[in-house]
Protein backbone atom coordinates (compact mmCIF):
# COMPACT_ATOMS: atom_id res chain seq x y z
CA UNK A 1 0.00 0.00 0.00
CA UNK A 2 0.86 3.62 -1.17
CA UNK A 3 2.60 5.61 2.24
CA UNK A 4 1.80 8.84 2.89
CA UNK A 5 5.71 9.88 2.17
CA UNK A 6 5.11 8.10 -1.27
CA UNK A 7 1.60 10.71 -2.02
CA UNK A 8 3.31 13.75 -1.03
CA UNK A 9 5.74 12.91 -3.45
CA UNK A 10 3.99 12.01 -6.17
CA UNK A 11 1.46 15.17 -5.47
CA UNK A 12 5.28 17.19 -6.34
CA UNK A 13 6.51 15.06 -9.17
CA UNK A 14 5.41 16.61 -12.38
CA UNK A 15 5.05 13.36 -14.17
CA UNK A 16 1.12 13.69 -14.75
CA UNK A 17 1.13 11.36 -17.77
CA UNK A 18 3.31 8.60 -15.39
CA UNK A 19 1.06 9.01 -12.75
CA UNK A 20 -1.92 8.77 -14.44
CA UNK A 21 -0.39 5.22 -16.28
CA UNK A 22 -0.32 4.11 -13.29
CA UNK A 23 -3.61 5.19 -11.68
CA UNK A 24 -4.89 3.23 -14.98
CA UNK A 25 -3.16 0.27 -14.49
CA UNK A 26 -4.97 -0.21 -11.34
CA UNK A 27 -8.21 0.74 -12.30
CA UNK A 28 -7.49 -2.09 -14.84
CA UNK A 29 -7.10 -4.56 -12.12
CA UNK A 30 -10.24 -3.66 -10.19
CA UNK A 31 -12.25 -3.59 -13.37
CA UNK A 32 -10.87 -6.00 -16.00
CA UNK A 33 -13.83 -5.39 -17.85
CA UNK A 34 -13.54 -2.47 -19.21
CA UNK A 35 -17.00 -0.73 -17.78
CA UNK A 36 -17.54 2.75 -16.77
CA UNK A 37 -20.62 2.93 -15.35
CA UNK A 38 -23.16 6.08 -14.43
CA UNK A 39 -26.48 6.48 -12.69
CA UNK A 40 -29.71 7.94 -13.38
CA UNK A 41 -30.62 10.01 -10.30
CA UNK A 42 -32.17 13.46 -9.02
CA UNK A 43 -31.11 15.54 -6.45
CA UNK A 44 -33.27 17.35 -4.17
CA UNK A 45 -32.40 19.94 -2.02
CA UNK A 46 -35.39 19.69 0.12
CA UNK A 47 -34.08 23.25 2.42
CA UNK A 48 -31.78 25.49 1.67
CA UNK A 49 -32.13 27.22 5.18
CA UNK A 50 -28.82 26.53 7.10
CA UNK A 51 -27.21 28.02 10.21
CA UNK A 52 -23.39 26.38 9.02
CA UNK A 53 -22.13 29.68 6.98
CA UNK A 54 -19.51 27.75 5.16
CA UNK A 55 -17.37 30.00 3.12
CA UNK A 56 -17.42 27.78 0.06
CA UNK A 57 -21.10 27.41 -0.02
CA UNK A 58 -23.21 29.39 -2.19
CA UNK A 59 -26.60 27.41 -1.89
CA UNK A 60 -27.77 28.41 1.95
CA UNK A 61 -29.43 31.02 2.98
CA UNK A 62 -29.71 32.50 6.48
CA UNK A 63 -33.32 31.35 8.63
CA UNK A 64 -36.00 33.87 7.85
CA UNK A 65 -34.10 34.88 4.27
CA UNK A 66 -36.71 36.00 1.69
CA UNK A 67 -34.97 33.11 -0.82
CA UNK A 68 -34.66 30.36 1.87
CA UNK A 69 -37.39 27.21 1.62
CA UNK A 70 -38.46 23.85 2.49
CA UNK A 71 -39.73 22.00 -0.53
CA UNK A 72 -43.16 20.66 0.91
CA UNK A 73 -43.77 16.96 0.43
CA UNK A 74 -45.91 17.40 -2.94
CA UNK A 75 -43.17 19.19 -4.53
CA UNK A 76 -40.77 16.34 -3.65
CA UNK A 77 -42.97 13.67 -4.55
CA UNK A 78 -43.48 15.24 -8.30
CA UNK A 79 -39.78 15.45 -8.97
CA UNK A 80 -39.48 11.80 -7.75
CA UNK A 81 -42.57 10.63 -10.14
CA UNK A 82 -40.51 12.82 -13.01
CA UNK A 83 -37.46 11.43 -11.98
CA UNK A 84 -38.68 7.51 -12.35
CA UNK A 85 -40.68 8.67 -15.43
CA UNK A 86 -37.23 9.27 -16.99
CA UNK A 87 -35.59 5.87 -15.99
CA UNK A 88 -33.95 7.04 -12.14
CA UNK A 89 -33.23 4.70 -10.08
CA UNK A 90 -32.45 6.80 -6.89
CA UNK A 91 -32.80 9.88 -5.29
CA UNK A 92 -29.85 12.04 -3.90
CA UNK A 93 -31.38 14.52 -1.09
CA UNK A 94 -29.53 17.06 0.88
CA UNK A 95 -30.24 20.39 2.33
CA UNK A 96 -29.19 22.66 4.68
CA UNK A 97 -28.84 22.68 8.64
CA UNK A 98 -32.62 23.55 9.53
CA UNK A 99 -32.25 23.89 13.89
CA UNK A 100 -36.02 23.42 13.78
CA UNK A 101 -36.43 20.09 11.68
CA UNK A 102 -36.28 17.15 13.91
CA UNK A 103 -36.10 13.23 13.53
CA UNK A 104 -39.68 12.82 13.38
CA UNK A 105 -39.83 15.24 10.64
CA UNK A 106 -37.21 13.05 8.74
CA UNK A 107 -38.53 9.78 9.09
CA UNK A 108 -41.97 11.15 7.82
CA UNK A 109 -40.45 12.07 4.77
CA UNK A 110 -38.69 8.97 3.97
CA UNK A 111 -41.86 6.84 5.72
CA UNK A 112 -44.62 8.53 2.63
CA UNK A 113 -41.77 8.95 -0.16
CA UNK A 114 -41.37 5.10 0.61
CA UNK A 115 -44.87 4.07 0.63
CA UNK A 116 -45.47 5.91 -2.73
CA UNK A 117 -42.19 5.05 -4.70
CA UNK A 118 -39.75 1.86 -5.21
CA UNK A 119 -36.91 4.71 -5.58
CA UNK A 120 -33.74 4.43 -3.59
CA UNK A 121 -32.79 6.87 -0.90
CA UNK A 122 -29.35 8.23 -0.85
CA UNK A 123 -30.18 11.11 1.65
CA UNK A 124 -28.75 13.38 4.33
CA UNK A 125 -25.01 13.86 4.81
CA UNK A 126 -22.73 13.71 7.72
CA UNK A 127 -23.04 17.47 8.32
CA UNK A 128 -27.00 16.75 8.14
CA UNK A 129 -27.07 13.75 10.39
CA UNK A 130 -25.61 15.35 13.41
CA UNK A 131 -27.47 18.59 12.91
CA UNK A 132 -30.33 16.10 12.77
CA UNK A 133 -28.87 13.81 16.27
CA UNK A 134 -28.47 17.27 17.95
CA UNK A 135 -31.51 18.74 17.62
CA UNK A 136 -33.09 15.88 18.36
CA UNK A 137 -30.89 15.11 21.45
CA UNK A 138 -30.69 11.47 20.04
CA UNK A 139 -27.11 9.50 19.65
CA UNK A 140 -25.58 9.76 16.44
CA UNK A 141 -25.79 5.64 15.68
CA UNK A 142 -29.82 6.31 17.37
CA UNK A 143 -30.04 9.26 14.34
CA UNK A 144 -29.15 7.06 11.47
CA UNK A 145 -30.87 3.67 12.95
CA UNK A 146 -33.96 5.29 12.67
CA UNK A 147 -33.55 6.71 9.67
CA UNK A 148 -32.70 3.52 8.21
CA UNK A 149 -35.61 2.12 9.70
CA UNK A 150 -38.12 4.86 7.99
CA UNK A 151 -36.55 4.18 4.45
CA UNK A 152 -33.33 5.75 4.39
CA UNK A 153 -31.07 3.25 1.98
CA UNK A 154 -27.58 4.76 2.05
CA UNK A 155 -25.80 8.06 2.61
CA UNK A 156 -23.95 10.43 0.60
CA UNK A 157 -20.23 11.32 1.52
CA UNK A 158 -20.71 15.65 1.24
CA UNK A 159 -19.53 17.62 3.93
CA UNK A 160 -16.30 16.08 4.16
CA UNK A 161 -14.25 18.81 1.76
CA UNK A 162 -10.67 18.32 3.66
CA UNK A 163 -11.04 16.04 6.47
CA UNK A 164 -8.33 18.16 8.47
CA UNK A 165 -9.95 20.80 10.76
CA UNK A 166 -7.26 23.22 10.17
CA UNK A 167 -8.85 23.45 6.99
CA UNK A 168 -12.26 22.98 8.75
CA UNK A 169 -11.59 25.94 11.01
CA UNK A 170 -10.89 28.09 7.99
CA UNK A 171 -13.94 27.46 5.19
CA UNK A 172 -16.65 25.65 7.76
CA UNK A 173 -16.17 26.49 11.05
CA UNK A 174 -19.29 26.14 12.51
CA UNK A 175 -19.83 22.66 10.24
CA UNK A 176 -19.07 18.87 11.64
CA UNK A 177 -15.53 18.38 12.77
CA UNK A 178 -13.30 15.46 10.89
CA UNK A 179 -14.09 12.86 13.86
CA UNK A 180 -17.93 13.70 13.50
CA UNK A 181 -17.64 13.05 9.60
CA UNK A 182 -16.00 9.45 10.23
CA UNK A 183 -18.69 8.73 13.35
CA UNK A 184 -21.66 8.76 10.57
CA UNK A 185 -20.02 6.52 8.61
CA UNK A 186 -18.60 4.30 11.07
CA UNK A 187 -21.87 4.32 12.68
CA UNK A 188 -23.67 3.57 9.22
CA UNK A 189 -21.22 0.78 8.18
CA UNK A 190 -21.34 -0.88 11.73
CA UNK A 191 -25.46 -0.67 10.87
CA UNK A 192 -24.95 -2.29 7.76
CA UNK A 193 -25.44 0.53 5.18
CA UNK A 194 -23.09 1.68 2.45
CA UNK A 195 -21.61 5.33 2.19
CA UNK A 196 -19.97 7.05 -0.25
CA UNK A 197 -16.80 9.37 0.81
CA UNK A 198 -15.53 12.85 -1.31
CA UNK A 199 -13.03 15.09 -0.99
CA UNK A 200 -13.52 18.51 -2.17
CA UNK A 201 -9.78 20.28 -2.73
CA UNK A 202 -8.76 23.65 -4.11
CA UNK A 203 -9.88 25.44 -0.83
CA UNK A 204 -5.80 26.73 -0.10
CA UNK A 205 -5.55 23.09 1.58
CA UNK A 206 -1.59 21.62 2.08
CA UNK A 207 -0.59 18.56 -0.02
CA UNK A 208 -0.09 17.05 3.49
CA UNK A 209 -3.64 17.59 4.48
CA UNK A 210 -4.93 16.63 1.27
CA UNK A 211 -3.12 12.98 2.11
CA UNK A 212 -4.50 13.01 5.42
CA UNK A 213 -7.95 13.29 3.91
CA UNK A 214 -7.27 9.88 1.87
CA UNK A 215 -5.04 8.58 4.65
CA UNK A 216 -8.41 8.95 6.73
CA UNK A 217 -10.77 7.62 4.60
CA UNK A 218 -8.79 4.49 3.37
CA UNK A 219 -8.42 3.83 7.38
CA UNK A 220 -12.21 3.25 7.89
CA UNK A 221 -12.66 1.54 4.46
CA UNK A 222 -9.76 -0.70 6.23
CA UNK A 223 -12.19 -0.92 9.53
CA UNK A 224 -15.45 -1.57 7.80
CA UNK A 225 -15.43 -2.01 4.18
CA UNK A 226 -18.41 0.25 3.96
CA UNK A 227 -17.60 2.93 1.36
CA UNK A 228 -19.03 1.84 -2.07
CA UNK A 229 -16.97 5.03 -4.44
CA UNK A 230 -14.36 8.13 -3.72
CA UNK A 231 -15.76 11.19 -5.07
CA UNK A 232 -13.25 13.95 -5.37
CA UNK A 233 -14.22 17.45 -7.25
CA UNK A 234 -12.74 20.57 -6.75
CA UNK A 235 -13.72 23.73 -5.01
CA UNK A 236 -16.00 26.08 -7.70
CA UNK A 237 -14.79 29.85 -6.81
CA UNK A 238 -18.39 31.68 -7.83
CA UNK A 239 -20.31 33.37 -5.68
CA UNK A 240 -18.77 32.02 -2.40
CA UNK A 241 -17.11 34.27 0.18
CA UNK A 242 -14.17 31.65 0.43
CA UNK A 243 -13.31 32.83 -4.05
CA UNK A 244 -12.44 35.95 -2.44
CA UNK A 245 -9.69 34.93 -0.83
CA UNK A 246 -8.81 31.84 -3.03
CA UNK A 247 -9.05 33.74 -6.03
CA UNK A 248 -7.45 30.50 -8.78
CA UNK A 249 -9.67 27.51 -9.18
CA UNK A 250 -7.53 24.09 -9.38
CA UNK A 251 -6.56 23.66 -13.17
CA UNK A 252 -7.74 20.10 -14.97
CA UNK A 253 -3.83 19.08 -14.49
CA UNK A 254 -4.53 19.49 -10.60
CA UNK A 255 -7.73 17.91 -10.79
CA UNK A 256 -6.43 14.88 -12.95
CA UNK A 257 -3.11 14.90 -10.75
CA UNK A 258 -5.30 14.01 -7.67
CA UNK A 259 -7.85 12.15 -9.00
CA UNK A 260 -5.21 9.46 -9.92
CA UNK A 261 -3.29 9.65 -6.81
CA UNK A 262 -6.65 9.12 -5.35
CA UNK A 263 -7.52 6.34 -7.08
CA UNK A 264 -3.99 5.02 -6.25
CA UNK A 265 -3.48 5.52 -2.57
CA UNK A 266 -7.42 4.24 -1.58
CA UNK A 267 -6.97 0.59 -3.32
CA UNK A 268 -9.39 -0.91 -1.26
CA UNK A 269 -12.26 1.15 -2.26
CA UNK A 270 -13.79 -0.41 -5.71
CA UNK A 271 -14.93 2.84 -7.58
CA UNK A 272 -13.50 6.30 -8.38
CA UNK A 273 -15.69 8.95 -10.21
CA UNK A 274 -14.69 11.31 -12.52
CA UNK A 275 -16.90 14.67 -12.29
CA UNK A 276 -18.16 15.70 -14.83
CA UNK A 277 -20.73 18.12 -13.56
CA UNK A 278 -17.53 20.31 -12.24
CA UNK A 279 -14.65 19.79 -14.17
CA UNK A 280 -16.73 19.40 -17.65
CA UNK A 281 -17.35 16.76 -19.85
CA UNK A 282 -13.86 16.73 -21.64
CA UNK A 283 -12.03 16.97 -18.39
CA UNK A 284 -14.11 13.78 -17.10
CA UNK A 285 -13.52 12.25 -20.12
CA UNK A 286 -9.67 12.32 -19.81
CA UNK A 287 -10.41 11.23 -16.06
CA UNK A 288 -11.60 7.82 -17.46
CA UNK A 289 -7.68 7.07 -17.96
CA UNK A 290 -6.56 8.52 -14.75
CA UNK A 291 -8.03 5.93 -12.07
CA UNK A 292 -11.87 7.35 -12.79
CA UNK A 293 -14.35 3.92 -13.84
CA UNK A 294 -17.64 6.24 -12.90
CA UNK A 295 -19.13 9.41 -14.08
CA UNK A 296 -21.67 10.05 -11.63
CA UNK A 297 -24.94 11.12 -12.70
CA UNK A 298 -27.18 12.20 -15.42
CA UNK A 299 -28.11 14.48 -12.67
CA UNK A 300 -31.75 15.67 -13.43
CA UNK A 301 -31.06 18.48 -10.71
CA UNK A 302 -28.59 19.87 -9.03
CA UNK A 303 -28.80 23.57 -6.99
CA UNK A 304 -25.38 23.09 -4.83
CA UNK A 305 -22.43 23.34 -7.03
CA UNK A 306 -24.82 25.22 -9.68
CA UNK A 307 -25.14 27.82 -7.58
CA UNK A 308 -21.37 28.29 -7.22
CA UNK A 309 -20.40 28.14 -10.92
CA UNK A 310 -20.73 24.98 -12.28
CA UNK A 311 -23.17 25.11 -14.82
CA UNK A 312 -22.19 21.53 -17.12
CA UNK A 313 -24.91 19.76 -18.26
CA UNK A 314 -25.12 16.32 -20.11
CA UNK A 315 -27.54 14.38 -22.00
CA UNK A 316 -27.83 10.74 -21.25
CA UNK A 317 -26.04 10.27 -24.60
CA UNK A 318 -23.65 12.12 -24.59
CA UNK A 319 -22.32 10.31 -21.51
CA UNK A 320 -22.61 7.34 -23.07
CA UNK A 321 -20.64 8.93 -26.34
CA UNK A 322 -17.82 10.11 -24.29
CA UNK A 323 -17.22 6.77 -22.62
CA UNK A 324 -17.76 4.85 -25.47
CA UNK A 325 -14.90 7.34 -27.01
CA UNK A 326 -12.83 6.71 -23.76
CA UNK A 327 -12.46 3.01 -24.99
CA UNK A 328 -14.62 2.11 -22.61
CA UNK A 329 -18.37 0.11 -22.09
CA UNK A 330 -20.93 2.76 -20.98
CA UNK A 331 -23.68 0.40 -18.67
CA UNK A 332 -26.18 2.30 -16.17
CA UNK A 333 -25.47 1.23 -12.29
CA UNK A 334 -28.12 1.81 -9.19
CA UNK A 335 -26.62 3.96 -6.44
CA UNK A 336 -25.09 0.83 -4.59
CA UNK A 337 -22.73 0.08 -7.84
CA UNK A 338 -24.20 -2.76 -8.31
CA UNK A 339 -27.03 -3.46 -10.69
CA UNK A 340 -26.23 -3.15 -14.49
CA UNK A 341 -29.18 -2.20 -16.86
CA UNK A 342 -29.49 -3.79 -19.92
CA UNK A 343 -28.50 -0.93 -22.23
S1 LIG B 1 -22.18 23.59 2.67
FE1 LIG B 1 -24.01 22.73 3.66
S2 LIG B 1 -23.66 23.13 5.84
FE2 LIG B 1 -22.30 24.54 4.73
S3 LIG B 1 -23.49 26.43 4.47
FE3 LIG B 1 -23.82 25.19 2.61
S4 LIG B 1 -25.70 24.10 3.05
FE4 LIG B 1 -24.92 24.81 5.02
Amino acid sequence: MMSREEACELFRSPDLIGIGMAADALRRKLHPEGVVSYIIDRNINYTNFCTEYCTFCAFYRPLGHAEGYILPKEVIFQKIQETIDLGGTGILMQGGLHPDLKIEWYEDLMRSIKQRFKIHLHCFSSPEIVNIAEVSGLSLRDTIARLRDAGLDSIPGGGAEILDDEVRHRISRLKCSTDEWSDVHLEAHRLGMRTTATMMFGCGETIEQRVSHLDLVRRIQEETGGFTAFIPWTFQRENTSLGRTIKEEATAVEYLKTLAISRLYLENIVNVQSSWVTQGLKTCQVGLRFGGNDVGSIMIEENVVSSAGAHHRASEEELRRIIRDAGFVPRQRDTLYRTYFLN
